[in-house]
């Protein structure tokens, strides 16, 4: 199954590429993903998966509201999303995802943020 797809409106702008459910939509006008960009959204994959999707988007935006409380600013608090914090850190290791274990986002919880 193809797993990137390219949409001309969507994610929305600033943002290169969206995960919905392991598939990855890119925003045309930004270009073909990087090889980093598409490793990125991979460890969100493997995320996405191991919180049984829904509880994915649930938590994501649970900690957006709480980050966003923290930080006062929407773009700080997105990145300091833990599934954010895993995946901005690691996603220039391509070799990440073979050692990553299970449920690593949650020691990204406490850590300094970005
Ligand atoms: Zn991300």
């Amino acid at each position: 199954m193809k797993k990137v797809f390219y949409s001309k409106r969507f994610p929305p702008k600033g943002f290169a590429a969206i995960n919905l459910f392991g598939v990855i939509i890119g925003r045309s006008e930004y270009g073909t993903l990087s090889v980093r960009e598409i490793n990125h959204e991979k460890i969100h994959s493997k995320q996405i998966i191991e919180m049984l999707w829904v509880f994915f988007y649930l938590f994501y935006f649970v900690e957006w509201i709480v980050r966003l409380i923290q930080f006062r600013n929407p773009m700080q608090a997105y990145y300091n999303i833990s599934f954010e914090r895993e995946a901005y850190r690691n996603d220039r290791n391509l070799d990440y995802l073979a050692h990553r274990k299970w449920y690593s986002s949650f020691k990204y919880i406490r850590r300094g943020s970005e």
